[in-house]
């Protein structure tokens, strides 16, 4: 007992391993603390620029993105209020948290909204969409996560939207926060006309900041409805010219992002995916070792890994006891899955070295509730995991 408070004492920084925020690499803390940035200045509209250019690639658009000062869900209303009118009409997929938000978003702004309400931990298939399509006289726009973070489903866009296009011409926007820097994004390739992501997730700052990338014809065909601190046009205007944000831009997130940017760039975008792939591959291994199932079945997701508690476990107890001893937070449930499931996210910038101690973590505090199983089977399965070679999705 003694020694497990020391632990948490000795330990500089909490852990955190839940799906955003995620751990802040150092880089990005000592560029943050450039205190006297002022925004209205030459060299901050390169940084702020600069920071577009990088982004791009990562969305896969030949247009550039915009940057807005606001937390992931600003990002969202922002995608809803620039791109529909009130009484258009709308499909929203719903398997979770985030769908559920899509729906609210679209019913707050007055579009019609057809739902495809799926089971939590499954991904929606393309007939389902169609059917809800068909419900409707003229759907403007689907709206869909490219991963389910509450659940911890990948979506696979990847062929969704290929396939959904084959006979569906209106807009397609997915909210990818959780899913870029973690799974591939081509926005060009796949059709997509609008692509949300935020800071806290995979782009490793804190949170506050949102990217929203539109397709060329998203950009032509922008809603007549009134806007004022979300208007897009505005911000591309300034942003994509000189580098200048409407407003007061996060300048401290800003120089974080640039440092993260760089670091991603430098990896290499395809061995930063190909990181997370072997990530979430390792966390399946052990979580299979330790006997816990997981939840999305064929929906892995490359962000996160979602497995679901022993029977007899009280998981909300476990993940409280983690926290309070080892100053390590995981995201549990919420809704229907509270107390039953843990989420461990692996995305953004996440060592094989975090991953081995989340579920050493993991492996003490469900020994302490009384599970019975091979304890350190799961570090083991991890560790022979990291050994073999894996591709990126
Ligand atoms: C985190 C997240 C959001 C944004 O949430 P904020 O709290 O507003 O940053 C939206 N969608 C998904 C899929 C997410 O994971």
């Amino acid at each position: 007992m003694v020694l497990a408070i020391m632990e948490r004492d000795l330990f500089t920084t909490d852990r955190l391993f839940c799906p955003g925020p995620t751990p802040v690499p150092k880089a990005a803390l000592d560029a943050a603390s450039a205190t006297s940035v002022y925004h209205r200045a030459e060299e901050f509209y390169k940084i702020f620029r600069g920071c577009l250019t990088s982004l791009q690639p990562i969305f896969g658009c030949s247009e550039l993105p915009v940057i807005l000062a606001s937390s992931g869900t600003g990002g969202l209303e922002a995608a809803m209020t620039n791109l529909t009118d009130a009484e258009d009409e709308i499909v929203v997929v719903n398997g979770g948290k985030f769908g559920e938000r899509w729906q609210k978003l679209g019913e707050a702004y007055q579009c019609k909204v057809e739902v495809v309400q799926i089971p939590w931990g499954t991904k929606p298939d393309v007939a389902m969409i169609k059917a809800a399509i068909s419900k409707q006289k003229k759907t403007k726009a689907v709206f869909l996560q490219a991963n389910e973070t509450s659940t911890g489903a990948y979506y696979g866009i990847e062929t969704l939207v290929p396939e959904l296009r084959k006979t569906f011409d209106g807009l397609v926007v997915v909210d990818a926060i959780s899913s870029l820097g973690a799974h591939a994004m081509k926005m060009d390739a796949w059709k997509i006309d609008c692509v949300i992501a935020g800071s806290q997730k995979g782009f490793g700052i804190p949170a506050g900041l949102a990217f929203v990338a539109l397709s060329k014809r998203a950009w032509q065909g922008l809603s007549k409805r009134p806007k004022f601190y979300f208007d897009l046009a505005k911000e591309a205007k300034g942003q994509h010219g000189e580098g200048r944000s409407a407003w007061t831009p996060a300048n401290s997130l800003i120089m974080s992002l640039s440092a993260t940017l760089e670091i991603m760039h430098q990896t290499g975008l395809d061995n930063v995916l190909a990181h997370h792939a072997q990530m979430a591959k390792a966390a399946r291994a052990a979580f299979a070792a330790i006997g816990l199932e997981i939840l999305p079945k064929n929906a892995q997701s490359n962000a996160l890994t979602t497995a679901v508690f022993p029977s007899g476990i009280d998981g909300s107890k476990v993940l409280k006891r983690l926290r309070q001893r080892f100053a390590m937070f995981f995201a549990g449930g919420q809704d229907e899955l509270k107390g039953k499931v843990v989420r461990f996210a692996h995305l953004g910038f996440v060592s094989r070295f975090d991953l081995i101690d989340g579920i050493a973590a993991l492996e003490f505090g469900l020994a302490e509730e009384g599970y019975k199983f091979d304890v350190g089977a799961g570090v083991k399965a991890a560790m022979k995991s990291f050994m073999t070679k894996t591709s990126a999705q």
